[in-house]
């Protein structure tokens, strides 16, 4: 056996290692160094410019967080933005809900694409499969621009984090933007960053203030990620109209008959209550 690992610096004196079985793939696209490993425990995953961006055992718990909460606040969605999210994971947790008429995904790099329905089918499956998915390979930012107003009843921001491809994605006019293509009632999440070491913290309220300064309803939730730095992620809920807990409709929501392995109603109400120390990071961003 090979003595490869794949190690990620989680902050500046601490890192995290997978021990890597094959590493099945490597490429520079014009984006981004796109990887693909696979590995015991976690199974095969995807690093781009080096930061892990999922592994087959613990997709499930971002996919189910960043499209279940927003979908059991507002069941009646039925057109829906994707930004980012190449792997197909969010797409395919989308196009579970048969109420669901369009959605449209906006990935910059079509290379993520393509490698993820070669290697990571778990999370690609409905890319080229369901009618109601458009794809295009453009910047989320500039297609945001160019959006029609009130376009979107759910906008999910799958997105990388801000340095390189994703930094237009946390600006204030990309938020604005979201804001005036997302229908009267519509809901914004965004991938939030850590609250837990420095670098992360510091994004994590950067994007609140902004977030915070742009809709009349804007919280944030938690959720578990073993493999994310410190394993203490977040997501943002924004939303002209709806609070994420008095607004939850549960009986509707269940009504759906949906197995979900990590999402469920009383797990939602719970992701909202964050630790006294994360609140305090947000109230002060
Ligand atoms: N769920 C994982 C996470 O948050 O780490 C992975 C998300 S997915 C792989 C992130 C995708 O966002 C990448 O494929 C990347 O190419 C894409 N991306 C980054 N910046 C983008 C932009 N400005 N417009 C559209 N897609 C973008």
């Amino acid at each position: 056996m090979t003595d490869f690992w794949f190690t990620e610096m989680h902050a500046e004196d601490a890192k995290f290692s997978i021990h890597v079985t094959e590493h099945l793939y490597s490429e520079k696209s014009p984006y981004q160094q796109i990887d693909l490993y696979d590995s015991k425990t976690f199974g095969r995953f995807l690093t781009l410019d080096g930061f892990m961006m999922l592994t087959e055992k613990d997709e499930f718990i971002y996919h189910d967080m960043i499209t279940h909460v927003p979908m059991a606040v507002h069941p009646d969605i039925k057109h829906v933005l994707i930004i980012g999210g190449g792997d197909g994971g969010t797409a395919r947790e989308v196009l579970r809900y048969p109420t669901i008429e369009h959605v449209d995904l906006v990935e910059i790099d079509e290379r993520v694409v393509r490698l993820c329905q070669e290697y990571l089918p778990q999370t690609a499956c409905k890319l080229d499969a369901d009618p109601r998915l458009h794809l295009y390979f453009e910047d989320g930012l500039l297609f945001s621009k160019k959006a029609k107003d009130q376009s979107y009843d759910l906008i999910l921001v799958d997105s990388t984090d801000p340095i390189g491809p994703g930094e237009g994605l946390f600006t204030y006019d990309f938020y604005q933007n979201c804001k005036r293509i997302l229908s009267e009632d519509g809901i914004l999440i965004n991938q939030h960053e850590s609250p837990y070491y420095k670098g992360d913290a510091y994004e994590m309220r950067r994007s609140h203030s902004k977030i915070k300064a742009t809709f009349p309803i804007a919280e944030v939730y938690q959720f578990h990620m073993p493999t994310y730095p410190s394993g203490h992620w977040l997501f943002g809920f924004a939303s002209k109209k709806y609070d994420p807990i008095k607004d939850l409709q549960a009986e509707r929501w269940n009504a759906f008959g949906l197995y979900t392995h990590y999402y469920n109603t009383n797990l939602h109400k719970g992701a909202f209550m964050l630790p006294t120390y994360v609140k305090e990071g947000l109230e002060n961003a």
